[in-house]
Formats: structure tokens, C-alpha cells, sequence
């Protein structure tokens, strides 16, 4: 044994799945010397669940993760076979982005992205126990007796620890389906770091054979065209398949009732905390009685498979209730079942024991993202992976940790609520939990983060400089805009009022003939495609975006508020319920103590502070818009 010299890395990422990914990315870039140890060398990047990234307030993220110089939107460019943006018929601070993904791609190509880096080493292998040297460096101990030393630890371990997979009332161990579970590594972290673990459950709807599905039945759901990347620097992407749209009915909801028994969630052999806004059939029909019926998207998982993911499905029952359900759906009651539904149970922290660079408040150069933190969803555990990664590289550098303000960026919004109030259960990424997005939308990551991008170098040279010329471009192009007159039927106009008057479309915005000044900015300048929205966006909305930018410095000044004693928080307007109950228990003295609050939303605080600001008597605030 003493031949060989146990060698040490400047970080040692535990797991390569979306968290793991990105860490090991960003630290790699950073120019340390890195090692990823994973279960599985095949299953890298491996998509657990929905063969798609993006979506509403993920997309988001994805699109923050593009600036930071993150792995997961290019990827997913490359490997996107159906490009969508959601919500567009409402106001464009919920709207997001969303991709379908060929799954197999996706893990192939980050797999080569990985592994061609040359800071990055990769080993293959279970790690069962971490410790804390004397020394201030990390030992890292595989099952095979291998061992590392590291100078800071990034735990991304996803689902997979002392994992318990359910269909019905079959138990198997497992992180999901296909691999073991990791049984020795929390015991470790609890001898040794004290951890105390939470119990969640996520779970997975069937998978179907496509050819045994009646297509021409279905209602067919495009992509957009022309379809939009996630990424600045992604060209010729193209919609390749299409998805389809089918529901359940009466006689499935009376089915799952009347075997609600037999369901893990039901029957209390599940106890663990599930994700409430990502529910199962059989939760979704019992807590929503009264529905009709509920939407099922039939999705292909890639090109190279005949694999279909029913979207929509996700269910613990017994194989075969769920084969009954299934075949009950109009189009599929003759779908063959490639694999079934099926919830995991998993080890995860309670986030509270971290930093805001997600480091142990305890164990300095000890850090977590990704699920094992109590979220859930690949996009939030990149951004995590991607912080931590970070963080980590500037720990062993002796930098501060970089910092993400909530009123910045969603990854702020997401870091602020985990370590600050928590996780109750699998913590997803909604447009809801950001009180600002009508400032922090898509459309402008570049100019929210470009900042930091530039900070710690997180783009090569040539792409900072990219992103520098669009925000230049911006500047000039908004000018261009603001010097527009129009001669329309009502008289002469400015370009601005005529599209706050909804007389100019955002497509028709650059197309101002008449105009001789204006079109030789819009002819010199650059970056138009790039700039389009946000323009469009930031002159439609200027006064919205004025009345929150208010707020943001208001809000920031008021937390050392004081809450007088005895205030009933029952009477208080503009408060959700589970604000006023979770007020009244905890009686807080001021309204940083409310920012702590899990469940409290900054909504909340803001209805909290109209009030107390309206008892104190002085003049209400002209600047709320949250409504
Ligand atoms: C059944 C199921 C259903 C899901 N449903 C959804 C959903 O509906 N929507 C959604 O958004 N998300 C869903 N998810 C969650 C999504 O898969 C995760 O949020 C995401 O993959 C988390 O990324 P991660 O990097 O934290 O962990 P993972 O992607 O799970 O990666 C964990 C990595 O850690 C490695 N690892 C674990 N233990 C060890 C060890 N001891 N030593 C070495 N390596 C180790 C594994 O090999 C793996 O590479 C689901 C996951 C599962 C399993």
C-alpha cells in the first residue's frame, strides 16, 4: 500500500449527473485540477426523467447558465429536437423557453465535452465515506479502497442516496431506474459531518413503445418556427419531431379511486415529502375531484429510440393499474409498455446548513448541490452545480464567494430561498417565486450577468466580448428608437408611444422606412435578432419596470423594519393563508425574520409592508405593482 502516493485535487466533484456536470465545468475552467467520480461512466448527464430542458422558470435559468459559460444550454441546442417558448399568450415576464431533448445525445455529447477537458479526470466508482483532515484537505474513500485527497468536495449525488424505488407494493433499491443506490455514503456524511437527513420522494410516469400508439387519434403539438436556442452561440437548430396531446377521463379517475389503496403514496408505505406542484395521477385525482380530466403529452425520447414519455403520468401504482389506466386514454389502449411508473425515495439536506455559495456554514471547502439540496428538476441542479463549482474554485483560490442577488437573477431568487427558508419538499423553479421577473426575463441575462461572467472569466475572451457588443449595440439601437417620428392617421408620432399604443408589432419594430437617421443605426448596428425582444420588451413596459425597480430599493431598505408584538397577521389583506399561519406561529420581529420564513412568499413581505406602512400613517409607497 505505501508504494502509491494518494494524489490531490483542487476539487473532487461525487456524481455526474446535471449538478456534478456544470461543477466540474466551471471549476475545470477556473484552471484547477479536477476529478468527477460517478457510479456510472455511461450514464453521465443521464436525463432521470423528462426528456426535456427548460420550461416555466426554468428556461430561465437555463438562459442565466448560457452567460455563465454553462454547459447545459448549449447541449441542449445541439441535441433539441423541438424547440418551444411557453406562455407567450401572457405578459412576457413569465415567458420561458423549453426544449425537447433526444436524452441519449444529450448524455453522449456532455459525456465527450467532459471528458475531452484537460483539467477534468474522471474515475469511475462508489464513494462511501468522506473526512475532514487535520489538514484542512478532504479524503475521499471509494468501495474499491481507492482513495483521493482533495482540497475542496462538491457532493452532487442526486436521487441516489439509500434510494427506494415503489411500484405498487414492489420495493427495489436504487437511485432510478437502471442503477444501484449508494448505501454508505450518508451514514459517513452523518458520523462525520453531522448531517441530518430529510427523506424525499420524485417520481416517473410509464414509458410506451411508439409504434403501438394510434397517432392519427391525437392532437399534434409543433414546435415554434422559427425556433429559438437557449444558447447565444447556437446556429441551425431545427424542430425535428412532433409531440402529441391526449387526456385521462372519468372512468380513469373512478379507476385510480378505486385502487387509491394500492398506491405507495396512499397506503403510507411512502411517508417521504413529494414535489406538490409536480404531482402524480393518483394525487392529482384525489386533490382535484372535480376535474374533468387532466393533460397527457405523449413525448419521443430521441431520435435513435422508439421510447415515448407520457408527460403527465407520473404514478406509483401497481404495474398492472397502471397498464389499465394507461389503455383507457384515448390513442393508447393498445400501447405496449416499454417500462412502468415508478416514485423513488431518496436522502437529501436540509439547505439551511449552507452558505450562499452553497458551502457548509461548518466545514469550510465542503460543498452540496443539485438534488441531494431538496430541489428538483435538471435546470436547478445545474445552476447549483455551476455556483458550487464556482464557489469551490474560489475558495481554493482564497477569493470571496461570487454573490447572486434575488433581484438579479433567478439562480439568486433559487440560492436565497434554500439556504434561507429551506425546503419542505422537492424544491422546482416557478416564475412565481420571483418577485421582480418583470425585470429578470430571458431576454436580458446578458446585461444581469454578464458582469459576473466577466468577474471570474466564465466565457473565453472572444465570447465576453460578444456579449459586451450586443448590451453596446442595445444602447445605440434604443436611442435610434426614441428618435423615431411617425406620420400615422392620428398626426405625427414617436416610435416609443406608437408601440406602447400596440400600433407597432415587435416584428415590425425595425422596419421604419420613412426614416432615413434610424435606419442608417439599425443598418450600422448589430446584434438586431439578439436585441429584438428585449427592446421591444423594455419600450412597451418602461413603466412597469420603472415602478419595480422602486420596489427593489425599497424593499432593500426596509428589513430591519420593526413588527410591533401582537400583530394579527389573520387581518392583514393581501397576505396568502399559509403566510398568515405560518406569521402567527412564528411572530416575527422584523422583516428580515420574515425573509427566513419557508412559505412566506417576497409577495408576502411586500403586503406585510404596505400594512405597516399604512398603520405607521406616512404616505403609502406609488410603488408597488404586485397585484
Ligand atoms: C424517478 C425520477 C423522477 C424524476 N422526476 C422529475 C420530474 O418530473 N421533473 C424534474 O424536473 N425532475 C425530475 N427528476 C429529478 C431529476 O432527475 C433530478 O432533479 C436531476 O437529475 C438532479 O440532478 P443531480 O445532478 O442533482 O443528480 P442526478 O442527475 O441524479 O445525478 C447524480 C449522480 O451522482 C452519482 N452518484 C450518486 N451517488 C454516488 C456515490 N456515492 N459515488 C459516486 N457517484 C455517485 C450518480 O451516478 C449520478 O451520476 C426525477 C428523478 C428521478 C430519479
Amino acid at each position: 500500500m505505501g508504494s502509491w502516493r494518494i494524489k490531490l485535487f483542487d476539487v473532487v466533484v461525487i456524481g455526474g449527473g446535471h449538478a456534478g456536470i456544470e461543477a466540474s465545468w466551471v471549476s475545470a475552467n477556473q484552471e484547477l485540477s479536477v476529478c468527477l467520480i460517478t457510479l456510472d461512466l455511461n450514464r453521465i448527464g443521464a436525463m432521470s426523467c423528462n426528456p426535456a430542458i427548460g420550461g416555466q422558470g426554468k428556461g430561465q435559468l437555463v438562459k442565466e447558465l448560457d452567460v455563465l459559460g454553462g454547459l447545459m444550454p448549449r447541449i441542449a441546442d445541439e441535441t433539441g429536437i423541438q424547440f418551444r417558448k411557453l406562455n407567450t399568450k401572457k405578459g412576457p415576464a413569465v415567458w420561458s423557453s423549453r426544449s425537447q431533448t433526444d436524452k441519449e445525445k444529450y448524455s453522449q455529447e456532455i459525456t465527450s465535452e467532459i471528458t475531452g477537458h484537460p483539467n477534468i479526470e474522471i474515475v469511475s466508482g462508489e464513494v462511501c465515506n468522506v473526512e475532514w483532515l487535520s489538514s484542512g484537505k478532504y479524503k475521499i474513500t471509494l468501495k474499491t479502497g481507492q482513495v483521493l485527497n482533495s482540497r475542496s468536495t462538491i457532493l452532487t449525488v442526486g436521487t441516489f442516496l439509500n434510494g427506494l424505488m415503489h411500484v405498487g407494493t414492489q420495493k427495489m433499491e436504487g437511485g432510478r431506474h437502471g442503477d444501484s443506490a449508494a448505501k454508505q455514503l450518508s451514514k459517513s456524511m452523518q458520523d462525520n459531518f453531522g448531517i441530518r437527513w430529510k427523506r424525499f420522494k420524485t417520481g416517473t410516469p410509464p414509458r410506451l413503445e411508439r409504434d403501438s400508439i394510434k397517432w392519427s387519434l391525437l392532437k399534434e403539438q409543433r414546435g415554434d418556427e422559427p425556433p429559438c436556442p437557449f444558447s447565444l452561440w447556437s446556429a441551425g437548430i431545427e424542430n425535428k419531431i412532433n409531440c402529441y396531446l391526449t387526456y385521462t377521463n372519468q372512468p380513469i379517475h373512478q379507476l385510480i379511486e378505486e385502487n387509491i389503496d394500492l398506491a405507495p403514496l396512499y397506503n403510507g408505505q411512502i411517508t417521504s415529502q413529494g414535489p406538490r406542484y409536480c404531482p402524480s395521477i393518483e394525487d392529482k385525482v384525489m386533490r382535484f375531484k372535480g376535474r374533468e380530466r387532466h393533460q397527457i403529452f405523449l413525448e419521443p425520447e430521441s431520435l435513435e429510440t422508439s421510447v415515448i414519455y407520457v408527460n403527465g403520468l407520473s404514478t406509483s401504482l401497481p404495474a398492472d393499474v397502471q397498464e389499465a389506466v394507461v389503455h383507457k386514454i384515448n390513442g393508447l389502449e393498445n400501447a405496449q409498455f416499454l417500462r412502468h411508473g415508478y416514485a423513488v425515495e431518496y436522502d437529501c439536506i436540509d439547505p439551511r446548513i449552507l452558505d450562499v455559495g452553497l458551502q457548509h456554514l461548518k466545514y469550510p471547502g465542503l460543498f452540496f448541490a443539485g438534488q441531494i439540496n431538496g430541489t428538483s428538476g435538471y435546470e436547478e441542479a445545474a445552476v447549483q452545480g455551476l455556483v458550487a463549482g464556482l464557489s469551490a474554485a474560489c475558495f481554493v483560490k482564497s477569493l470571496p464567494t461570487p454573490k447572486f442577488d434575488r433581484a438579479q437573477s433567478y439562480i439568486g431568487v433559487l440560492l436565497d430561498d434554500l439556504v434561507h427558508k429551506g425546503s419542505e419538499e422537492p424544491y422546482r423553479m416557478f416564475t412565481s417565486r420571483c418577485e421582480y421577473r418583470m425585470s429578470i426575463r430571458e431576454d436580458n441575462a446578458i446585461e444581469r450577468l454578464l458582469p459576473l461572467s466577466e468577474q471570474y472569466k466564465l466565457l473565453p475572451t472572444e465570447k465576453l466580448k460578444f456579449c459586451r457588443s450586443i448590451i453596446e449595440s442595445k444602447s445605440k439601437l434604443m436611442k435610434g428608437i426614441e428618435s423615431v417620428f411617425l406620420e400615422t392617421s392620428k398626426g405625427k408620432t414617436n416610435l416609443v408611444k406608437a408601440i406602447r399604443r400596440n400600433e407597432f408589432s415587435m416584428d415590425e419594430m425595425f422596419h421604419v422606412e420613412q426614416h432615413e437617421h434610424f435606419r442608417a443605426i439599425v443598418n450600422e448596428v448589430g446584434h438586431r435578432g439578439y436585441l429584438k425582444e428585449n427592446l421591444f420588451i423594455e419600450l412597451k413596459y418602461e413603466g412597469y419596470l420603472a415602478k419595480e425597480r422602486k420596489t427593489i430599493v425599497w424593499m432593500n431598505k426596509e428589513g430591519k423594519r420593526q413588527i410591533p408584538a401582537q400583530t394579527s397577521f389573520h387581518n392583514i389583506p393581501g397576505l396568502s393563508n399559509e403566510a398568515r399561519d405560518r406569521l402567527t406561529l412564528a411572530q416575527p420581529h422584523t422583516l428580515s425574520d420574515v425573509r427566513k420564513l419557508f412559505g412566506v412568499t417576497p409577495a408576502d413581505e411586500l403586503a406585510l409592508l404596505r400594512y405597516l406602512e399604512k398603520r405607521r400613517g406616512s404616505e403609502k409607497p406609488q410603488n408597488s405593482n404586485f397585484s
